[in-house]
Order: structure tokens, then sequence, then C-alpha cells
């Protein structure tokens, strides 16, 4: 009788294990099919400066529906890529997926406001990544200033030579860099002042919060700090009118977020890109 009571729970442990590992060997296995027949997509998410409601770029973001797993989150599936080191062939092929279709757009005609790119941490402490970048652009005979990169908190924080080698030639290129998911991470104020950045983002959790009264003063004080650094501030996961009225009130440059607009096909911004021009 004891020992079936528990005996219960430690086998529903181990099939959880089981199901869980089972799972990330199949993701995994999956991403790479993936990788290799171009199965993934991009998507763009729009960008706007708060005051003038003015669109000012867009971010890339990857996603995957699998015949056999179903539609796999990027956050499930990128984690997966970085712990099996093919975060940096997810990064390449997202960054010749936007390259070539900025290409296509602009020889119709067509001028695209920049497309940001999530890079993964470890890959962007590669020193291959600017040569690859710069290779791509070159091979396209596209401008540096139509690509922009996302980097995390932590990344930059860790205080490696290449890091700060990909930053300073980025920066002396034209791509500007943001730093993503800003305020979740451990950042030292004093180093992160002496990065050659552009932007901070300002993570979603702090903004949805805003108009519950929540982390206002949080806020206040991230904008103020990337005025005393003189970076520019983009907040994310604007959701409702009040939190853009409230980003907009405290001097918070950029946005995006649902209520803008979602994540968007390529052909849909193109049908956009069509329609201003
Ligand atoms: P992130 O770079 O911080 O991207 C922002 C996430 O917030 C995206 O989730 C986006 O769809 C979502 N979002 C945008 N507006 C709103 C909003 O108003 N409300 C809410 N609740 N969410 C909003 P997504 O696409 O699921 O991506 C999750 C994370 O996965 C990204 O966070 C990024 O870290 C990673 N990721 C996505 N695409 C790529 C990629 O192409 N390459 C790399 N390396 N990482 C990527
Ligand atoms: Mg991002
Ligand atoms: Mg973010
Ligand atoms: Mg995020």
């Amino acid at each position: 009788f004891d020992a079936k009571q528990q005996g219960l729970p430690l086998r529903l442990y181990h099939a959880d294990i089981h199901n869980d590992l089972t799972r990330r060997l199949e993701i995994e296995q999956g991403l790479r099919r993936a990788l290799d027949q171009d199965l993934l997509t991009v998507v763009l998410q729009p960008k706007y400066q708060l005051g003038s409601q003015q669109l000012s770029g867009y971010e890339a973001l990857v996603r995957w529906h699998d015949a056999q797993l179903g539609t796999v989150a990027p956050d499930v599936f990128v984690a997966i890529a970085e712990a099996v080191n093919l975060g940096k062939k997810l990064d390449c092929w997202v960054l010749k997926t936007v390259l070539r279709q900025v290409k296509v757009w602009r020889d119709a005609g067509l001028q695209p406001k920049p497309v940001a790119v999530n890079i993964t941490a470890k890959h962007f402490s590669d020193p291959a990544l600017y040569e690859f970048i710069q290779h791509k652009l070159n091979l396209l005979a596209l401008p540096a200033d139509c690509l922009q990169l996302e980097i995390t908190e932590g990344v930059a924080m860790d205080n490696s030579p290449t890091i700060l080698d990909n930053l300073t030639a980025c920066r002396h290129a034209g791509i500007k860099i943001a730093i993503d998911d800003f305020g979740t991470g451990y950042s030292s104020l004093s180093y992160l002042t002496s990065l050659p950045i552009d932007y901070i983002k300002i993570d979603k959790t702090f903004v949805q919060q805003l108009d519950k009264g929540h982390n206002l003063s949080l806020v206040k004080a991230m904008l103020a700090m990337a005025q005393a650094i003189e970076v520019g501030v983009i907040a994310e996961g604007i959701e409702t009118a009040e939190q853009q009225m409230l980003l907009t009130e405290l001097g918070c440059e950029f946005g995006q977020g649902y209520f803008y607009a979602k994540p968007t096909s390529f052909s849909d911004i193109e049908q956009q890109l069509t329609v201003t021009e």
C-alpha cells in the first residue's frame, strides 16, 4: 500500500522527463530539417514613432509550423536551437531571408523601413557574424542601414572582446543595435553606458503593467537613464491606448505591440508598402 502511494508520483515524474526529452529531440530534428528545407517563415512587426504615429521600422520574428509537431513557439525552438548549437544557423537563415525580401522590395521601387533581426546570444560573440552580414549586404548591393540587430541584455553584459568588436563593426557600418528585453537581466549600468548601442527595448512585462499603475517609476528611470547615455528607447508589447499614451507622455520615442500591429506576413507588408507609396 505504501509503495504504491510513493511509486505513482515517481513514475509520473519519470514519464514527464521522458516526454520532455522526446519532445525536445523531435523539435531539434524537426528544426534541422526545417532549416535545410526552408520550411520556416519570417513575419515582420511594425514599429512606430509614438509622438507622430509614423512607421519607423520592423522587427523580424521567425515562425515555424511543422506537419507533425504543429506550430512550435519561437521562444521554445529558439532556446532549443541555442542549446544544440543551431543558433547561428537559425540567425543566418533569418538574416538571409529578410535581406533577400528587402532586396526584392527595393528592386521593385518600394522603400521599406529598416528591419531589425534578433541574434542569439552565443552567435553575437562569433567574429564571423559581421563578415556574414557584410558579405550578404554586398552581394545584394544593399545599404547597411536597411538592417538593424537586436541582442539581449545578457549578451551585452558578457564582457567579451569579440562582442565589442561585433558591436563596433556593425555600428561603424551603420547597422543600428538594440538591447532587447531591457530590464529583465542584471545589467551593470556603468558597463552598459560604455557600450556602443543605439536603442534599448523596454521589456513588455513592464509596459503591460503600466496602466494598472505598476512600474511607472521604473519605466521613468529607464527613460532617464537612456537619455543620459543618449540611446533611443523602444517600448515593446504595447497593447492598449492607455499604455501608448502614458509612454508618449513619459517621452518614450518608439514602440511596437498589438495595439499598433501584429507580426505580419511579407505579402501583407508588401501591400502596405505599395499603398503608402
Ligand atoms: P522578442 O525579440 O523580445 O520579441 C518580442 C515578442 O513579443 C514576440 O514574440 C512578439 O510576437 C511578441 N509581441 C509583440 N507585440 C506584442 C504585444 O503587444 N503583446 C504581447 N503579449 N506580445 C507581443 P515571439 O514572436 O513569440 O518571439 C519570442 C521570442 O523568441 C523573441 O522575443 C525572441 O527572443 C525570440 N525570437 C523570435 N524570432 C526570432 C528570430 O528570428 N531569431 C532569434 N534569434 N530569436 C527570435
Ligand atoms: Mg526582439
Ligand atoms: Mg523583447
Ligand atoms: Mg522577449
